[in-house]
């Protein structure tokens, strides 16, 4: 018995070191691959819920101990360094609950915006609030989310939006960074378009003015 106990005891101190040196190599590829993209979004904004961690928070209890999904610190850690800023959108009827695990994980200061609470909208009204409170447009951001309505319903709005199967990680942000420099090229190629015709436009009916003369 007395061997059990050392053993558990043994195990529950080198549990955390190890997700520690976890975080740091999670935190070193999220920096490589966020170094390989020339353009990068403004805002990331996460979903909690299966997405930040591995459970629904309104079936915990306060008084628990949280824990993220494996690559989740080093992703936060990755972005925050490279400056981008990070929000939340999360549905979750039990804001107190989720606000009281955010400040037990030390990561609630991390976020410019946390907009908690349930609605029947698949979270463009989340969205709308984190647009007028960072004042960044929606095609500057990037989201991860672990249901396709939302995902859907957001995406239409101008967000890369991501959905994840069992939590954020690293094959997700490559998958994110990545549509969202191909988001960002249609875009600029739409406005080079645009461009392009009305100048031929407006080339045109000057000439048309010249000959009208
Ligand atoms: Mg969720």
């Amino acid at each position: 018995m007395m061997v059990a106990w050392v053993k558990e005891r043994r195990r529950d101190k080198v549990i955390p070191r190890k997700s520690e040196m976890g975080d740091e190599k999670v935190k070193a590829e999220a920096l490589e691959l966020l170094g390989m993209f020339q353009v990068l979004p403004r805002l990331v904004v996460f979903d909690l819920d299966y997405t930040l961690w591995p459970f629904y928070c309104e079936c915990r209890s306060k008084r628990d101990m949280p824990s993220l999904y494996h690559d989740g610190r080093g992703i936060l850690y990755a972005l925050k360094e490279k400056g981008i800023d990070l929000a939340i959108a999360s549905r979750s009827p039990t804001a107190d609950i989720a606000e009281t695990f955010l400040d037990k994980l030390s990561i609630k200061s991390m976020f410019v915006a946390k907009e908690i609470f349930s609605s029947w909208t698949h979270k463009t009204d989340h969205f709308r609030k984190i647009q007028s409170r960072t004042g960044v447009p929606f095609n500057s951001m990037l989201f991860f989310d672990d249901e396709n309505r939302n995902i859907q319903a957001v995406s239409k709005m101008g967000v890369t939006s991501i959905l994840v199967n069992e939590g954020v990680h690293i094959g997700a942000l490559r998958q994110g960074l990545t549509k969202y420099s191909e988001n960002v090229n249609i875009s600029e190629k739409n406005k080079q378009k645009w461009r392009t015709k009305f100048s031929q436009n407006s080339n045109s009916s000057k000439k048309n003015e010249s000959e009208d003369k």
